[in-house]
């Protein structure tokens, strides 16, 4: 790939992006997530020769969300093997990461592992396999992002708990279904902890550096996947990384990716980088309004998306 010079780059994805500092809304329908300052914005790019391009607050933590289901999908996949698509699926949804109507349709049967449904029954599947399944998932992205500072914020966890009727009424219809095996109120549990995963940019740039082919074999704290594994996974994030609006971010972007409602956005290019932006304020289907905008310039003013 041609070189381009990414310092300049960043500065003016920087600055371009600046005019949609106020699109969006902050995610509110967790109370915790809204008392966060929505005029927050941080970049950071981790190359393949192992330089990276940082700008804004990308070092300050924010909840990771959604983007934690890549990581909870590699534990039940490197557990379950194929297996695992008895009980979800790899289908755009084309409905909002929370929807419900699909799943009665579809006997109870998830779409894919990255709509909340998906989620919760991997969530399942990892209280069914794992002794410790938050320790396990805590170990799992340390090493990932070789940072052993990374927590769950209980705040939010809590906070969602306790506001979570909508991931109630999934977990029991999935129940109904047969697709949960566990307690709902425990899969709940396990669920809202994961969404509360606190990281910053860097460290979700260099946790998906590995995803991004930088790091091989793909084999951390005991999780290991095959190369067609981790080609499947990545596959998923490009078709259903971003919900209903995962073919708007691959016909703007060009990257697998995935979007957390806590406003963070992972995405990343084979073999060449991997990208992390933040910016709390989220379009109407919940991913960050700056960030996608941000990550368009990226792939715009450097030339390099995937396709
Ligand atoms: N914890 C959030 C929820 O279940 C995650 C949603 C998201 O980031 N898209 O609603």
């Amino acid at each position: 790939m041609k070189k381009v010079d990414y310092s300049a780059i960043l500065q003016q994805v920087y600055d371009q992006s600046k005019a949609f500092a106020d699109e969006g809304k902050v995610a509110d329908y967790i109370p915790e997530l809204s008392t966060v300052n929505s005029s927050k914005f941080g970049i950071y790019l981790h190359t393949k020769d192992q330089t990276n391009y940082e700008l804004g607050d990308r070092l300050e933590s924010f909840s990771i969300q959604s983007i934690s289901k890549v990581f909870t999908l590699s534990m039940a996949f490197s557990h379950l093997k194929e297996n695992i698509w008895e009980r979800v699926g790899v289908e755009p949804s084309g409905t909002p990461f929370n929807s419900i109507v699909q799943l009665e349709y579809e006997n109870g049967i998830p779409r894919n592992p990255f709509i909340n449904a998906g989620a919760l029954v991997i969530a399942d599947i990892l209280l069914s396999h794992l002794k410790n399944p938050k320790e396990e998932l805590l170990q799992f992205v340390r090493a990932l992002a070789q940072d052993e500072s990374i927590q769950f914020d209980t705040k939010i966890a809590q906070s969602e708990k306790e506001s979570g009727y909508h991931n109630a009424s999934l977990v029991h219809m999935l129940k109904a279904y047969g697709n949960i095996k566990n307690p709902c109120e425990d899969v709940l549990d396990f669920y809202y902890n994961q969404c509360s995963l606190s990281m910053n940019c860097k460290q979700l740039a260099l946790s998906f550096s590995p995803y991004a082919s930088l790091i091989e074999p793909f084999d951390f704290a005991g999780i290991v996947l095959s190369k067609s594994q981790v080609k499947r996974i990545n596959a998923i994030m490009l078709s259903c990384g971003f919900y209903d609006e995962s073919g708007d971010f691959a016909f703007r972007v060009g990257l697998p990716g995935k979007s957390g409602v806590g406003g963070g956005i992972i995405a990343f290019h084979p073999h060449e980088y991997s990208i992390a932006v933040w910016s709390p304020r989220l379009n109407k289907k919940g991913n960050s309004a700056r960030g996608m905008k941000a990550l368009e310039l990226f792939t715009t003013l450097s030339g390099q998306s995937i396709f």
